[in-house]
């Protein structure tokens, strides 16, 4: 049987995790934050697939209640939503905290006012989240025994001075950000190296037991179209036949994890001994300028490019070192971006259409 389940078959290879329910293990009762995101709603796929209840929280800040909708009805799925900045009470066995809004990258080049101060609420929204929603979903841990995991980001790495990036690094954030781009990125990563001292500060302080992913860029099926991250940018432009921007030179690199890649990685995450911090991500490192042509050669082949400027805080490169992943959770990506973009291809597509006549283009 096929353990993805969804609208679509969106899964690649063979799942990893738990024994399924049924062979002598009971049901286990689990709370997604951002449940109704892109990542998070491919994870819960495999929750429920694997045969648990679940429960979404989410406000819908930047999910869509279209990623979870293919389980309404199931009784083993509930959706609330909820803004985790607000306590909750609740029953279960292990929480998945991924709420987080996804930084509004396309806002920094506006220099409209308005614009502004949305992006000035949003970037404290951001924060709000990670340290208030981290300290509610930690504190509900520790009342009710539950395991919890979080996830956090490469960003606390910052512009590296360590390449490949090891969990050991300690990283290289500047903390006031610059003030013309408003702190863009130090929001978001000071929000995240906070989240992780909280989670730490309850596992050493409160016994509770929790979990820590890092994460790489991550792309697939139901990422935000419009978000301004790279991969959905110039997959969006190459489906609109528009040219495919290019920030700075093009030849800062990142590395690109397939999203099933990264729930497998989850999963044995939550249910192997070890607290972390764990980089997930795949190793397979590309320039700006070599991701637009893996994105040509799949899409468009005349698709053409345009250089933009970029933000001076923009990292370099990155790339992980998952040794730490492989040797103690037995956990290794498996899909490489060739493969990987076709698979977030038809969604795309399905979605600018939709979009388009919802317009009346
Ligand atoms: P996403 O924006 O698609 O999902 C985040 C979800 O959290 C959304 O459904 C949103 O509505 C919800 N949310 C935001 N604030 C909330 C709040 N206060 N209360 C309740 N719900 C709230 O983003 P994603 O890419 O799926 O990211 C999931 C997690 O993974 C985040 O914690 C993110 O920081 C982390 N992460 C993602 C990547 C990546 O490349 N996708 C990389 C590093 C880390
Ligand atoms: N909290 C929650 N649900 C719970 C237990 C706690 O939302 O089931 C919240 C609680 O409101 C508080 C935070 O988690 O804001 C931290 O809780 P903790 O008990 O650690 O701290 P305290 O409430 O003593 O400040
Ligand atoms: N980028 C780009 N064109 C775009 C969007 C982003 O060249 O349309 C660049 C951006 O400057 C950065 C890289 O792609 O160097 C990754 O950006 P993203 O926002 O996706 O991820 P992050 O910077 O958080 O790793």
């Amino acid at each position: 049987s096929n353990p993805y389940v969804g609208s679509e078959n969106y899964g690649v290879g063979k799942a990893v995790g738990r024994i399924p329910v049924g062979v002598g293990r009971r049901r286990l009762r689990i709370v997604v934050t951002g449940g109704a995101g892109f990542v998070g709603s491919h994870l819960v796929d495999r929750l429920i697939a694997r045969g648990d209840d679940v429960i979404v929280i989410d406000n819908f800040f930047t999910g869509r209640k279209a990623n979870v909708m293919h389980h309404f009805g199931d009784s083993r799925f509930e959706l609330i939503r909820h803004d985790v900045v607000e306590p909750i009470l609740l029953e279960v066995d292990q929480i998945y905290h991924l709420a987080c809004p996804a930084s509004p990258v396309h806002y920094k080049y506006n220099p409209i006012k308005t614009i502004i101060s949305f992006f000035f609420v949003f970037i404290l929204f951001s924060f709000k989240t990670n340290v208030m929603g981290t300290l509610n979903m930690l504190g509900l841990a520790k009342r009710i025994g539950a395991r919890f995991l979080i996830t956090s980001t490469s960003e606390v790495y910052g512009d590296p001075l360590e390449h490949p990036q090891k969990e050991t690094y300690w990283g290289h954030v500047n903390p006031i950000g610059l003030a013309k781009c408003l702190g863009v990125r130090s929001c978001y990563d000071e929000g995240k190296r906070t989240a992780e001292t909280l989670t730490m500060d309850y596992h050493r302080g409160a016994g509770v037991e929790v979990r820590i992913a890092r994460i790489f860029n991550t792309y697939g099926p139901r990422m935000c179209l419009d978000d301004g991250r790279v991969v959905s940018n110039f997959v969006s432009q190459a489906i609109r036949k528009q040219p495919l921007t290019v920030y700075g030179d093009g030849k800062q690199t990142r590395s690109f994890q397939y999203v099933s890649d990264l729930v497998d990685g989850l999963m044995a995450l939550m249910e192997g001994e070890h607290v972390g911090p764990f980089n997930l991500g795949n190793p397979g490192e590309f320039t700006m300028i070599e991701l637009a042509e893996v994105v040509k050669e799949t899409i468009d082949s005349s698709a053409t490019i345009e250089f933009r400027p970029n933000t001076a805080d923009d990292p370099h490169k990155r790339k992980p070192d998952i040794s730490k992943a492989k040797e103690l959770l037995n956990w290794e990506p498996k899909v490489s971006l060739r493969e990987g973009l076709p698979l977030m291809v038809t969604d795309f597509r399905n979605r600018i259409l939709n979009e388009d006549e919802g317009k009346g283009n």
